[in-house]
């Protein structure tokens, strides 16, 4: 069984005023596995991190969940300081309660109640979570589009044309996918009127010097 802390991000009043953090904490305490919750003004912030890194010697945690921000903000930044404290960086876990309610509700029922469903799963997955080992291994610089449909053939070309070698698997005879079935195709009549988006003026123009436009419209 895990032994799990939970650590809430107040952000200032960026999360706080709009998510009930200490809710969010306390129904942490109710989820399996969780031995420890609180929550605190800047989880990121040297103080911050120092708190974690007692709870996890304290508490002898075995795996992290942070409310708080993107992953893409602090995730590095937590999973180097539960190392330091002697936790396989691999068992943190964020539950952006941020971007993904704060930022984006202005109700503040609906926003805590969709932040314990975040702290939830992140808890639930820390829970199936094994520490990992990161390594290094060679990469082939190679590509395998799966499918030689229109969408796999153009993959194809475009990886080509980015300068990799590209194989394309496909599982009929031949490639081409439906339209290798079609004997005519046609541009749709809407495609002749995009200039209308692009230019209201080139539109016009040709809108004036062409009646046949006319008919298409009808
Ligand atoms: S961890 Fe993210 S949410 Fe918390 S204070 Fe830092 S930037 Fe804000």
């Amino acid at each position: 069984m895990q032994r799990i802390g939970v650590f809430v991000c107040h952000c200032g009043s960026n999360i706080a005023a709009t998510v009930d953090v200490k809710k969010v904490a306390e129904m942490a305490l109710m989820e399996p596995g969780v031995v420890h919750a609180e929550d605190y003004q800047y989880m990121c912030s040297e103080a911050g991190q120092a708190l974690i890194a007692k709870a996890i010697q304290e508490k002898q945690l075995t795996g992290l969940v942070v409310c708080s921000c993107s992953p893409r903000m602090h995730e590095t930044t937590f999973r180097r300081a539960a190392e330091r404290a002697g936790l396989n960086p691999y068992m943190v876990e964020i539950a952006n309660i941020r971007e993904h309610c704060s930022w984006i509700h202005k109700d503040m029922e609906e926003a805590t109640k969709k932040a314990v469903i975040l702290m939830r799963a992140a808890v639930a997955k820390v829970n199936l979570n094994t520490p990992l080992k990161a390594g290094e291994s060679r990469v082939t610089k190679r590509a395998l589009v799966i499918g030689g449909g229109i969408a796999g053939i153009q993959t194809a070309l475009d990886i080509a044309e980015a300068g990799y070698k590209v194989d394309i698997v496909e599982k009929t005879p031949s490639i081409g996918g439906r339209m290798s079935q079609l004997d005519k195709t046609s541009r749709p009549k809407w495609w002749r009127l995009r200039p209308m988006k692009i230019s209201p003026s080139i539109h016009t123009a040709r809108w004036r010097r062409s009646p046949a436009l006319w008919a298409i419209l009808r």
